[in-house]
């Protein structure tokens, strides 16, 4: 039963205030911090800012006291366990079809630490529970994506191209694709550093390089000569998350200083899929643009066309690229729909579609690590959590590395997913 509901207002890897919940049950006490994107999709679900003197505006504190007051009141006494009907209790509460009462934030934040003390009354590692929650009979280690050059709205420099992934395909195991992604990180560094300077070498939000770059081809040149020095041209192939939402205006992609036709700019990604082992693509296109989508997954058969801000986690919205198929990867983020049941839901509507499903980090992020166990549980091929570099990035990925470790010492089933 759960015995007490509380929230503070903590901070995330960018310096911003945002909100950690806390669930107190007979099992102990269970905590949550929600994160924050930058290139946020419009048709998120709301995060609850105070706009006032605080912070500049960016303050979570009436999400911390919805959470304290409201959420409380409703939700002490309640089985901890009944995530799905708790988390339509929050949804009613709220009332609105955006969560914008009482703050995607705030309702996130109690949902996760729910799971969590949910876990914890059953006496089950988080990852299971979510398996149990999603009815899931096939969980396993996703292959991470690694964010290893930064631009966009995560880097000051003039890359328009938000993220530059690798992805170790050819590793055996989710250690192995960490020792092969860092290798390639830390090889990247000195290559960067020669051709640049140290200067370039400093990261972006999500811990990538964010080297004073504007030719969106270069950081591909030098992510091939990584994979050619470290010797894993075989091993990873390459992401992308194009963002181009936030390069769009008035019809118009402004790409490399040019005003780009959405024809040109296909025709863009037709000449680098041909250049390099690019296997996934996020995206292409602006945020409302299901059609250019469905071109983009028609045409470029073998590839994985990822929607992030296309989809923002919305079930009505996947159903309609399912319909239109737009896509054939959802790009699963917590914070886009505000509860664990929905994200769950979301995940099984992808994977009922054969879709796969890539569960992310947010640009601004926190130690706390449930999307790792939360990959794991639904069953996620992949997952996205930045570069293998700093903590808020790598808690994901060593909570993946620790799972991993159990299972292999209880010679459990859940294995790394080979994509
Ligand atoms: C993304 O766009 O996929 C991303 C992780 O960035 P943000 O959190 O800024 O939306
Ligand atoms: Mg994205």
């Amino acid at each position: 039963m759960i015995k007490n509901i509380s929230a503070i207002e903590v901070f995330d890897s960018r310096g911003e205030p945002t909100v950690e919940a806390k669930i107190e049950t007979e099992a102990g006490e269970f905590r949550a911090i929600v994160p924050s994107g930058a290139s946020t999709g419009k048709h998120e679900a709301v995060e609850l800012r105070d706009n006032e003197k605080a912070y500049f505006g960016k303050g979570v504190g009436k999400a911390v006291t919805n959470i304290n007051l409201e959420i409380s009141k409703m939700l002490v006494g309640k089985d901890e366990t009944n995530q799905r009907e708790l988390d339509q209790l929050m949804i009613d509460l709220d009332g609105t079809e955006n969560k914008s009462r009482l703050g995607a934030n705030a309702i996130l934040a109690v949902s996760m630490a729910l799971a969590r003390a949910g876990a914890g009354s059953k006496g089950i590692p988080l990852y299971a529970y979510i398996g149990e929650l999603a009815k899931n009979k096939r969980m396993n280690l996703p292959c991470p994506a690694l964010n290893i050059i930064n631009g966009g709205m995560h880097a000051a420099n003039e890359l328009d191209i938000q993220e530059y992934m690798i992805l170790p395909v050819g590793a055996k195991s989710f250690k192995e694709a960490m020792r092969i992604a860092s290798e390639i990180y830390h090889m990247l560094k000195r290559i960067i550093e020669q051709r640049y300077g140290k200067n370039a070498t400093n990261v972006g939000d999500e811990g990538g390089f964010a080297p004073p770059l504007k030719n969106p081809e270069e950081p591909l040149r030098l992510i091939m000569k990584a994979l050619d020095k470290t010797g894993y041209l075989d091993k990873v192939k390459i992401g992308l998350d194009i963002a181009a939402s936030e390069f769009y205006c008035d019809g118009k992609y402004n790409f490399q200083s040019k005003e780009l036709e959405k024809e040109e700019l296909f025709n863009f990604y037709k000449s680098i899929i041909e250049k390099y082992p690019i296997l996934s693509i996020e995206d292409p296109f602006e945020e409302d643009d299901f059609e250019g989508f469905s071109e983009m997954t028609r045409k470029t058969k073998g590839i994985q066309i990822v929607g992030d801000d296309l989809l923002v986690t919305n079930i009505e919205r996947i159903k309609k690229a399912i319909t239109m198929k737009s896509c054939n990867t959802l790009l699963l983020k917590l914070n886009q729909i505000g509860t664990v049941s929905e994200s769950i839901e979301a995940a099984n509507i992808a994977f009922s579609a054969g879709w796969n499903v890539m569960v992310s980090h947010r640009s601004g992020d926190s130690e706390d690590s449930f999307i790792a166990d939360f990959a794991v549980g639904i069953g996620a091929q992949e997952i996205k959590s930045g570069a293998p570099c700093r903590s808020e990035r790598l808690a994901k990925y060593n909570q993946l590395i620790r799972i991993e470790n159990e299972e292999e010492k209880n010679k459990g089933k859940i294995k790394f997913y080979s994509l």
